[in-house]
C-alpha cells in the first residue's frame, strides 16, 4: 500500500535523525517533496507491504529504539492513509487535540468534540 508522512512539524535539524530511523522500516521510497523551500523533504511518500497500522508500529517500535521519546505517531484525520509525526512538546502550542479512542488529531476542540461522538456509534 501507499503511504504518505508529513514530517513538516519536525524541526529542520531533526528530520535526518528521523529519516534515519524511517529508513530502517522496510519500505520503497517513492518520493518526497520540499515544503517551505527548505532543502529537506517534508511529506514523504512511499510503498508499504503491511497495512498503516503495521506501519504506525513499526514507526513507534523504530523511535523508541533509537531513543526518540518526544515524538509522537498519528493519523492525519484529514487526508487518506497519511501519518504525521509531532513533537509532544509542541502539541499545546500548536492547538491541536486527539482523540481519546484513535490518536487521530483535530485543529480545534469543536473538532476532536464531533468526531469522538461518532465512536459511540460503533
Ligand atoms: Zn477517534
Amino acid at each position: 500500500m501507499r503511504f504518505y508522512l508529513d514530517l513538516s512539524f519536525v524541526p529542520g535539524p531533526q528530520i535526518n535523525e528521523i529519516l534515519d530511523v524511517i529508513n530502517l522500516i522496510p519500505h520503497r521510497l517513492i518520493g518526497s517533496q520540499e515544503i517551505n523551500s527548505v532543502a529537506i523533504p517534508q511529506y514523504v511518500e512511499f510503498e508499504f507491504s503491511g497495512s498503516i497500522n503495521d506501519f504506525e508500529d513499526d514507526l513507534r517500535l523504530s523511535l523508541e529504539k533509537n531513543s526518540i521519546l518526544d515524538y509522537v505517531v498519528t493519523r492525519d484525520s484529514l487526508k487518506e492513509n497519511t501519518l504525521t509525526l509531532l513533537k509532544t512538546g509542541d502539541l499545546g502550542q500548536l492547538g491541536i487535540y486527539f482523540c481519546d479512542f484513535c490518536g487521530a488529531f483535530f485543529n480545534s476542540e469543536e473538532g476532536k468534540y464531533i468526531h469522538e461522538r461518532a465512536h459511540y456509534f460503533y
